[in-house]
Parts: C-alpha cells; structure tokens; sequence
C-alpha cells in the first residue's frame, strides 16, 4: 500500500534521510524504532506531505504522491497521522473534534458526518463522551479522539509518531489497545514507537533507523531478539 524509493530529505546543508527504501503492504503493521534525531518523525512527515522530500518517490496505493500536480488535501485525506500531541480544538466537543474535517474536506452534510463520527467513537470506546469538551478529557481519551478523528477519514494508511509519549504511564496502555484493535482489524499502519514490547507483539515488521537510513529491518520479534547490527543492539540495550 506504500512504496517508498531512495527517499532523501535534506535541511539545509544537512541530510536527515540518506536514502530510505520502505515498501508496506496492505495490512501490514511496522513499528519504527532508532534514535532520537534518526530521521523518524522526517520519514513520516514525508508520507503525508508535511515535508516535501528532497530526492526520491512515495507512492500510495500504486499513485505518485511525491512531485508536481500533487493534490496535497488529497493524499492527507489518505493518510491519516496521530502525534505525540493531539491537537484537537479545546473549546469543541468530542464529536465535533471528529466532524471538523468530514465537513469541511469532504463536504459532508451534519447528520452524516455525525453519524459517521460516532461510529468510530463507538469502535474506540469514546460514544460516551461524544458531548463533552475534549480539554475535559484525560490525556489517553484525547489521544484515543485523535485516533477517531484520523480513521473518520477512511485512511489508506495510518501513521503514528510516538503516539504514546506524552501520555501518563497509567494512560498508555489504552492507547496501545486501540492501536492494537487496529492492527487486527487489517489497518495499514506505520508506527514511531519507544514501546518495544509493543513493537514486538504487534507489529509485522520492525525497522531500525539510525543516520537517516533504514540500518536494519524485519520480522519484528527476531529482529528485537537477535539483532544483527551492533548498532540495534547498541540502541536496544539502551532503551530495554
Ligand atoms: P526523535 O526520536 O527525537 O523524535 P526523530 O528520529 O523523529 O527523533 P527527526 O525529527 O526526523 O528525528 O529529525 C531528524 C533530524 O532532522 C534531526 O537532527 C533534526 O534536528 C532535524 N530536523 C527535523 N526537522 C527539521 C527542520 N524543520 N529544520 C531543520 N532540521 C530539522
Ligand atoms: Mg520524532
């Protein structure tokens, strides 16, 4: 579903992605990993336009979405992002949080978009918060608003930047759940974790940046329980 090709990012004079080869299947789960300044969050950003690569291609679903003509509200539209903060509007409702871009990127009338907002309320356990203010909710409900927010769009893809990062220890778990509801359910999804045993029950493949280069790649629990690189096994005894 993405293909990436000799992907380069440059800032400047200094290069944050030297080259990324990446091809994600339908379905497929892949969990991140690598240092802090390794290029992640670039690599991401890339997929759903936020940068502009340098050099290279990405495609979506066999379309080009990198180079001239691009419809950039298109491909965003294709790929939905979750952060590290969630970004939703304080003031509004849980629900309208959902609506906002249902009805002003896809046009949809009130009631549909509501309904199907509360649909993916629903499958994230949230329906009962549908009304509230979301600065009134816990950290891991935003986030989980968030989640709801991107897949009312009908994503192709789902990418997540340490989407658990921010959030209390206590919270954390419940948002590791939804992602994992996800993955189960067939989503496509791309995820910076620092939660290896996330990464080592949930993903399909695990890839580990280091120097804005994919340094190693694979099976997700041979690839977090016999690394072949000294530089994974540098990086996991630091963070396990
Ligand atoms: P972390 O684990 O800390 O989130 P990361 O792997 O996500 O790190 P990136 O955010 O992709 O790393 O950043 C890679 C490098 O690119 C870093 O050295 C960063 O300082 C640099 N960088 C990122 N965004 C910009 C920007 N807008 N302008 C200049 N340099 C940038
Ligand atoms: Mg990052």
């Amino acid at each position: 579903a993405v293909s990436v090709r000799d992907l380069h990012k440059r800032y400047g004079d200094v290069e944050v992605l030297r080259g990324v080869d990446l091809e994600v299947a339908a379905g497929e789960t892949v969990c991140v990993i690598g240092r802090s300044g390794s290029g992640k969050s670039t690599l991401l950003k890339c997929m759903n336009l936020l940068e502009s690569p340098t050099a290279g291609e990405i495609r979506l679903g066999g379309d080009l979405i990198t180079g001239p003509g691009v419809d950039v509200d298109a491909v965003r539209t294709r790929v939905g992002m979750v952060f590290q903060h969630f970004n939703l509007f304080p003031h509004l409702s849980v629900l309208r949080n959902v609506t906002v871009a249902l009805r002003k990127v896809r046009g949809m009338a009130k009631e549909a978009a509501d309904a199907v907002a509360m649909t993916q309320l629903e499958r994230l356990g949230l329906a009962g918060l549908a009304h509230s203010r979301s600065s009134q909710l816990s950290g891991g409900q935003q986030q989980r608003v968030a989640i709801a927010r991107a897949l009312a769009m009908e994503p192709e893809v789902m990418l997540f930047d340490e989407a658990t990062s921010a959030l209390d220890p206590e919270l954390v778990k419940d948002v590791l759940d939804v992602m994992r509801l996800l993955a189960e359910s067939g989503m496509t999804m791309i995820a910076v974790t620092h939660e290896i045993g996330f990464a080592r029950e949930v993903a399909d493949r695990v890839i580990f940046m280091d120097e804005g280069r994919i340094a190693e790649s694979g099976p997700a629990r041979r690839t977090l329980e016999a690394p072949e690189t000294a530089r994974l096994r540098e990086f996991l005894a630091r963070v396990l």
